[in-house]
């Protein structure tokens, strides 16, 4: 397994609709291993393909935050949300691509989520909690959108600018 590099927003590949995955190929097997190391090593509770430049319909997610539980690694392919809750949560959120920037989001409190498992499987769930705010910013990733984007624009400028100024900063070194 090897720790992919995350891309720091802005980047035009964070803001692609990603085609969906036709082929479970070894490749992205391979990507989704890598991807669930990168996560685990950030750390952070979920990635999207596309935040390692991979436009693909797929995330990865773990959203046990006990360190005493056993950890649920989750590979997510072609996902869709088949319903939401009318409740809905508010959630500090933040992205392995915005570092250390957080804002409240309001988003649906459950999803159900059907997706393609590494095996090929579909399979179906429904998320509650973290798990439910989680796979909803990982899905709007896949649509190039960002929690950003339910932000004010000035407070989305803001963060941008902030952004712009840490990958600066990181190619000077
Ligand atoms: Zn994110």
């Amino acid at each position: 397994m090897t720790l992919r590099p995350i891309l720091i927003h802005p980047d035009p590949r964070l803001k692609k609709a990603c085609p969906p995955v036709t082929e479970i190929t070894d490749d992205l097997m391979q990507a989704a291993e890598d991807m669930l190391e990168t996560m685990y090593d950030a750390p952070g509770v979920g990635l999207a393909a596309p935040q390692v430049g991979l436009l693909a319909r797929m995330f990865v997610m773990d959203c046990v935050k006990d360190p005493e539980a056993a950890p649920r690694p989750m590979v997510l392919i072609n996902p869709a949300v088949t319903w939401t809750s009318a409740e809905t949560n508010v959630y500090e959120e933040g992205c392995l691509s915005i570092p250390e920037q957080y804002a409240e989001v309001t988003r649906p409190a459950e999803v159900r989520v059907r997706w393609t498992g590494l095996d090929g499987k579909e399979q179906e769930e429904h998320f509650t909690g973290l798990w439910a705010t989680c796979a909803q910013h990982e899905i709007d990733h896949l649509d190039g959108k960002l929690f950003i984007d339910y932000l004010s624009p000035l407070k989305r400028q803001l963060i941008t600018r902030k952004m712009e100024k840490l990958k600066r900063d990181r190619a000077r070194g």
